[in-house]
């Protein structure tokens, strides 16, 4: 039995594993997908300290090798509920594991648009992954919905791939300097503001958006970039404190609940980085180095 059990094999869940491992505090990764987490979705990245430019891919690799060589399991398989006695108890798919603490660095899912069609035209003409799906669209012209630093993010890499990108961004774009710089620069983007999506003209693919402001675009792919919402479904059978739908931690990343800590995109903050995330990782891990 682990003393402690990490939900997501993200930054925050593997960086909380390797402070662990290295405090002596026997934990166990529990993660449904391949390690990464969203990571895994992003091509290039250029803001992890220690890399000037790596795929989002070739550093989660990276950092689940560094973690399987300290001996971290890394299982495969889904929580799907947590309940808490003397102990957590933590049940998956497979069965159910006992651990005194749990660090839950699960990370969120997509936010969608909820225009009529979304649904159905999901690989159809819809995505929310451009290095997953962009290769489908390759001459073609697309649409990217959002205006923070993943739409942009995925604009760029579309530019490279598709015939035109129009970003729609409902208001302004909150994206930093420097990816708004490259956006501007590329002469294939064309990023349009104050506009919203208000409908989508499809019939086995999707073949056109319609604008707020009354414009029509001709498009074969919208790729919807709007944010995230946390993943915690699992949790519901805790007495957790939620702001927005995020988990609220303190400063050492302890939840309301004793002994839950929360670290990366699920937890309520106001930078959501790679970096970040594996930093509340190691305070997370920290804080229950101190507590043991
Ligand atoms: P953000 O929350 O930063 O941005 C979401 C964007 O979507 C905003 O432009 C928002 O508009 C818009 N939006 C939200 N809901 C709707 C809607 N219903 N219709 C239309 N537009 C909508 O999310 P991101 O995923 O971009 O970024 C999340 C975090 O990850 C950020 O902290 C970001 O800095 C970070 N990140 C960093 C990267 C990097 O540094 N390389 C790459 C990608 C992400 P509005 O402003 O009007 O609310």
């Amino acid at each position: 039995m682990p003393k402690c059990v990490i939900v997501g094999a993200g930054p925050a869940g593997m960086n909380a594993a390797l402070y662990l491992k290295r405090a002596g505090i026997d934990v166990s990764i529990i993660e449904k997908n391949i390690p990464g987490g969203e990571m895994l979705k992003t091509n290039k990245i250029e803001n992890y300290l220690g890399f000037s430019e790596i795929d989002g891919g070739d550093l989660a690799l990276k950092m689940s090798a560094q973690i399987k060589k300290i001996g971290v399991p890394i299982i495969k398989d889904e929580v799907l509920n947590i309940t808490k006695k003397k102990k957590f108890e933590i049940v998956t798919k497979k069965g159910t594991i006992q651990a005194d603490y749990v660090i839950v660095a699960t990370g969120r899912t997509p936010r969608k648009l909820g225009v009529l069609g979304e649904d159905d035209m999901l690989n159809r003409g819809i995505s929310y992954c451009a290095v997953c799906d962009g290769a489908f669209y390759r001459g073609l012209d697309v649409a990217v919905v959002g205006g923070g630093d993943s739409a942009l993010t995925e604009a760029l890499y579309l530019a490279d791939l598709c015939n035109k990108v129009y970003v729609l961004v409902r208001k302004d774009v909150r994206a930093n300097e420097i990816l708004q710089n490259r956006v501007k620069a590329k002469k294939n983007i064309v990023l349009l503001k104050n506009v919203q999506v208000s409908a989508l003209n499809y019939s086995d693919k999707l073949s056109q958006v319609i604008l707020s402001d009354g414009n029509k675009l001709d498009i074969s792919g919208m790729f919807i970039a709007i944010g995230g919402i946390p993943k915690l479904d699992f949790l519901a059978n805790l007495d957790l404190n939620l702001k927005n739908g995020y988990i609220k931690t303190n400063d050492n990343m302890e939840s309301s609940v004793k002994g839950l800590y929360a670290a990366g995109d699920v937890r309520d903050k106001d930078f959501y980085q790679i970096i970040t995330a594996a930093s509340d990782g190691a305070i997370a891990a920290l804080s229950i180095k101190e507590d043991v």
